[in-house]
């Protein structure tokens, strides 16, 4: 059996592992850190549920976005804390006050990321915030099946190929108390690169980081800067966000990526509400706002439910579309093709690192000397 032929063709969702009546497969990362599946040729009975189940190459069953609504949660500590406007708060704690199961992705205790089962909100708490690395999915859909056998309301939250490989595992099961949540995503980088780059500092400032944060808020919403706690003391970066931004660290798969479009696979589509200032004259405080995409029926009700926690305004579908790239494209495979991974392969992470800052740092400013040059020309 052979589930893909190229990398470009899996997105690591994980549903043909935990689809496998025979248990022959296990996710397995490669050398950039990326899982990908691996049957045991002994144990497989070549059934065909593993192809079958692949959302990425058999599609999934789409709703299409519907309403767009820019959104500040009232709580301002809820909204310093979240991403983008804390929206996410609002629709998961609509689930766990029915005492549903939320599902997300949250850092373990040595920071690499994973998808994790909360019911309660100081639990639900730790899936606030984006990290932008690829989520470990573990055993999550089979426990989302579970929950769902035995009549609980369950909210899943993740990147929109990881919401497809849930509902396409799910198949004939009852998905009525079903709600999903997918996100606008950029890409995911690479695990293994995230946990180097954690390595990396601990060695430079010779402690254990106590907290990471892929976008420091309090630097402002639109600001695009990581922050690590080393010996009670914090550090804004920027490595890692240019890599993530230059598309260096991605998954193969994410430039490949079917679901950048208004087709979506979940109830809700979370997002920054990028351009705001244009479409709501007055709505952001650099604090953060959440475009929300109502996709369903089911979105829609729910919807009417979260008012009393949130500020929200109406906008234009396709006015909010537009300034968010990833809603009508996948990201772009750097010009330069592989040379973060050709440097890491050769030389490891810290050389791979220094060298593509460098030459990411060096491409801005000549972008910046040429935009200025050509306002100037503009001027005589
Ligand atoms: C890898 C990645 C790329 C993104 N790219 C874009 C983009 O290009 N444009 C854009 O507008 N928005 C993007 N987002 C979404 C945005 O950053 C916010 O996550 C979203 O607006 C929700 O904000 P919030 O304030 O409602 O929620 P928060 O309370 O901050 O909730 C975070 C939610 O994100 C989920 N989540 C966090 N990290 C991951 C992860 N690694 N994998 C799966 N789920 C995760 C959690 O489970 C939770 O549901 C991206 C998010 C991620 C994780």
């Amino acid at each position: 059996m052979q589930i893909f032929v190229s990398k470009d063709e899996c997105c690591g969702c994980s549903a043909c592992e935990q689809i496998c009546p025979k248990n022959a497969i296990k996710m397995v990362a490669d050398d950039r850190g990326f899982l990908y599946p691996e049957i045991d040729g002994s144990l497989c009975v070549e059934c065909g549920a593993c192809k079958r189940v692949c959302s990425f190459q058999n599609g999934y069953s789409e709703n299409h976005s519907q309403k767009a609504y820019a959104i500040k949660h009232k709580n301002y500590e809820t909204r310093i804390t979240s991403r983008s406007g804390g929206v996410f708060t609002a629709i998961s704690d609509y689930i766990l006050d029915k005492n549903g199961a939320v599902y997300g992705a949250a850092f373990d205790s040595d920071f690499s990321v994973c998808h994790i089962r909360t019911t309660t909100k100081s639990e639900r708490d730790r899936l606030k915030g984006s990290k932008y690395v690829q989520s470990d999915i573990k055993d999550s859909f089979s426990s989302v099946k579970k929950d769902l056998t035995n009549g609980m309301y369950v909210l899943f939250s993740g990147t929109p190929c990881q919401v497809a490989g849930l509902k396409n595992y799910l198949g004939g099961t009852d998905t009525s108390k079903l709600i999903t949540c997918d996100l606008v995503c950029h890409g995911v980088p690479s695990p293994k690169v995230w946990l180097d780059y954690i390595k990396y500092y601990e060695k430079k400032y010779k402690g254990k980081v106590e907290k990471a944060d892929f976008r420091d808020k309090t630097l402002g919403w639109n600001t695009h800067k990581e922050a690590l706690w080393i010996n009670k003391k914090k550090y804004n970066l920027n490595k890692y966000t240019y890599l993530f931004y230059e598309n260096a660290i991605e998954r193969p798969s994410c430039f490949n990526c079917k679901f950048t479009n208004l087709n979506r696979p979940s109830d809700f589509t979370l997002a920054d509400f990028w351009g705001i200032d244009k479409i709501v004259y007055g709505f952001n405080d650099n604090k953060g706002v959440s475009l929300l995409l109502v996709n369903s029926p089911m979105g829609a009700e729910i919807f009417e439910k979260l008012m009393g926690d949130i500020e929200f305004v109406e906008c234009d579908l396709q006015k909010s579309v537009n300034p968010n790239p990833n809603l009508y494209m996948p990201s772009k495979r750097p010009d330069k093709g592989d040379f973060f991974w050709d440097n890491y392969i050769k030389y490891g992470f810290k050389k791979a690192l220094n060298k593509s800052y460098v030459r990411i740092v060096a491409k801005k400013i000549k972008k910046r000397v040429f935009a200025k040059l050509f306002k100037l020309a503009g001027k005589k």
